[in-house]
């Protein structure tokens, strides 16, 4: 009869709606997320090459989402980027960040470097030095333990007002990091411009070292330019030990990677690495 099949359409159609918002995020998604503190800082160490001591640790963001589960940032980063959220996601990153550093300082832990990633759209905002450092200010966070990751891709559009928010970042007592380096458009002779601390090879590279002999030479050449420059190597992406070995032959400093440890909660990490 024709009234079931027009309810069959209907049910027909909500569950294609249904399906539909299953896999799209959308940005009012994101600010209720916001609002509903619905994401979370992962951790992932950062080892030094000789020592095998940790030195610091990234943030990463995990979208903790009540329906989906854990929403990867691959995923909603760029749409955050797009719609201008990310301002608002990176303020509470950075926040985040330097409450936790605080809260571990205030157990009694010994203190580590922190570095967030800090997107394009928020590093080309004229009030972002401004921003992080009233967020210093608010949380107590001696800007010695917060390093800032920007991406090689990131720096390269509008160069200059770039290289100015950097500076006063540097200026503050952060430090800074190029991001997935090799991946970009910036070409080494711009390396030197940028008031950095640490270089980040890209994983691709890191990966691919043990497999293709260019990639090998790569990774050799950049850490050699980095040294050059007075910067600090990270590696990531680092899986097992034989890349790791690699590394440790070509001077790397630093390497991160599932070989040492996943990205995992703040409660992982004290249990991992500040238990007595
Ligand atoms: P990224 O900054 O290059 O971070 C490294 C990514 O590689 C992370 O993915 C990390 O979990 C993963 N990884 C680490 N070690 C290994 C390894 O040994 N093998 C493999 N296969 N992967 C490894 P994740 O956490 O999914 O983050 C993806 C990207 O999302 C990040 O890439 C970064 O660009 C962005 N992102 C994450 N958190 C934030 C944030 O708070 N703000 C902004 N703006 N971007 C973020
Ligand atoms: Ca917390
Ligand atoms: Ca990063
Ligand atoms: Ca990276």
């Amino acid at each position: 009869c024709k009234i079931n099949g027009r309810n069959h359409m209907l049910m027909y159609s909500l569950t294609m709606e249904e399906a539909y918002n299953e896999n799209v995020i959308l940005d009012a998604d994101i600010r209720k997320a916001l609002h509903n503190d619905e994401f979370e800082l992962y951790y992932q160490p950062q080892i030094n090459v000789t020592t095998g001591e940790v030195i610091g640790l990234e943030a990463l963001i995990r979208w903790m989402h009540p329906k989906k589960g854990p929403v990867s940032p691959a995923k909603f980063i760029p749409l955050a980027e797009e719609s201008g959220v990310i301002t608002q996601i990176g303020e509470w990153v950075i926040r985040e960040a330097c409450h936790q550093h605080k809260e571990w300082i205030e157990k009694g832990h010994k203190p580590m470097r922190i570095a967030v990633n800090v997107s394009a759209v928020e590093l080309q905002r004229t009030d972002f030095a401004a921003k992080v450092q009233g967020i210093l200010t608010e949380t107590h966070m001696d800007p010695h333990f917060l390093e800032i990751e920007i991406t090689e891709n990131s720096v390269m559009q509008n160069t200059e007002d770039c290289i100015l928010t950097m500076n006063c970042l540097r200026r503050m007592g952060i430090s800074l990091s190029i991001d997935d380096f090799g991946t970009g458009y910036s070409s080494f002779g711009y390396l030197k411009q940028f008031p950095i601390n640490y270089l980040k090879i890209d994983q691709s590279f890191v990966r691919s070292a043990l497999k293709e002999q260019s990639s090998a030479a790569i990774v050799r050449a950049m850490i050699q330019l980095a040294h050059n420059f007075g910067l600090r190597v990270v590696a990531e992406g680092v899986e097992d030990e034989h890349v790791l070995s690699l590394l440790k032959n070509e001077q790397c400093d630093y390497y991160q990677g599932y070989y040492f440890s996943k990205p995992v909660n703040a409660m992982e990490i004290e249990k991992n690495y500040f238990s007595i």
